[in-house]
């Protein structure tokens, strides 16, 4: 089959093209109004995924060579997401597929983070353990099929990657901070300060106490001497992310060993992370895993991933009404 498919779940706005489960094309909008804001502004990434939609879709449609009258189906993200955010790509979604009268498929945005690891080789084997670790979301999966996968431990709290966008904000770095954390942290000293992790049950995570510390450590730092962050950055960003790169490989090897899954992979924003990519490389010798890392541009948000899920979706014939609605809080 060939599909269309359309990701608008926060504040990228995606289209792309996948002919019988081959990726053609991913074509990313990304949008800048809201580094102004230390964080999405729901209302203005709705208006800018409405400005951006048609010439997105344009552009995969173009680039691939495809003809609107060539498609199978179109595929939108159904959820978790932003409500205003998922209703603009759903809409679109919706009224081409009852223009063209071809099928919807609606897409689960965590489910397609994971298959974005069958875009390209190499692809991990069924079962495997997936640790999702985005903007919204910090999971262990069990993924025993392309559509069957269980969480079994996840964030009480905020997500991993909201654990780095917000020390970053207190360090007065821009929006989206994780990026730049791990940019700095390349040139320091990892061991120069230590961030407390936080128990809770068995392989569930929790970020709100070193989020609290490192703001009361910072704060206690700049009284002493208010150029500490200016002079120390790079020790400091290379400190925190080793503790929360810990944190999640922590968990990981209690649930490959709870398991006795080695297939290990990673997904979502934060699997771009440097730090978190050389400690799996190391784990993997360590503990005998095959690791699985997605290629940057299919880490952060992408239609390619969501078009891989609706190609299984194509062939499950798992097919949406037209009268469907997103679901902001969409579980698996
Ligand atoms: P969700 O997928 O849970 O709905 P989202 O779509 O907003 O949330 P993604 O786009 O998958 O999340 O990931 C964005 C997150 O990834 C941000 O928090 C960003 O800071 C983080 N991130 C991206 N690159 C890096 C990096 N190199 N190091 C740390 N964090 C990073
Ligand atoms: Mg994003
Ligand atoms: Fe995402």
């Amino acid at each position: 089959p060939i599909i269309l498919a359309i990701e608008s779940s926060c504040d990228e706005t995606s289209a792309a093209i996948i002919k019988k489960g081959k990726v053609l094309n991913n074509i990313i909008a990304t949008q800048s109004v809201h580094e102004n804001y230390g964080g999405v502004v729901p209302e203005l990434a709705s208006r800018a995924h409405q400005q951006n939609i048609v010439p997105v879709v344009e552009e995969a449609l173009k680039g691939s060579g495809v003809n609107k009258q060539d498609l199978d189906a179109v595929a939108f993200t159904k959820g978790p997401g932003l409500l205003g955010a998922l209703l603009v790509g759903s809409s679109f979604a919706k009224s081409l597929a009852q223009g063209l009268n071809i099928p919807l498929i609606g897409v689960n945005h965590m489910q397609a983070h994971i298959l974005a690891h069958f875009i390209d080789d190499p692809k991990p084997t069924f079962p495997f353990l997936c640790l999702t670790v985005s903007g919204g979301h910090t999971q262990i999966v069990s993924v025993k099929d392309y559509l069957d996968m269980e969480i079994v431990g996840e964030t009480q709290d905020d997500a991993v990657g909201e654990a780095f966008d917000k020390s970053a904000k207190l360090l007065d770095l821009p929006y989206p901070g994780g990026p730049l954390i791990d940019k700095y942290a390349q040139n320091g000293n990892a061991h120069a300060f230590d961030f407390p992790d936080s128990e809770v049950a068995e392989l569930d995570f929790s970020f709100s106490g070193i989020k609290t510390a490192f703001l009361y450590f910072l704060r206690d730092r700049l009284k002493e001497d208010q150029n500490f962050i200016k002079n120390n950055l790079n020790d400091i960003c290379a400190s925190l992310q080793r503790c929360l790169v810990n944190m999640l490989t922590k968990r990981l090897i209690k649930a490959s060993k709870k398991y006795g899954i080695k297939e290990v992979a990673i997904a979502g924003g934060v699997s771009a992370n440097s730090g978190l990519r050389k400690r799996l490389d190391e784990l993997a010798k360590e503990y005998h895993w095959n690791v699985y890392i997605p290629d940057f541009e299919y880490c952060t948000d992408n239609a390619g991933m969501i078009a891989m899920a609706a190609h299984y979706k194509y062939l499950a014939g798992d097919f949406e009404p037209l009268t469907t609605s997103p679901d902001p809080r969409m579980k698996f």
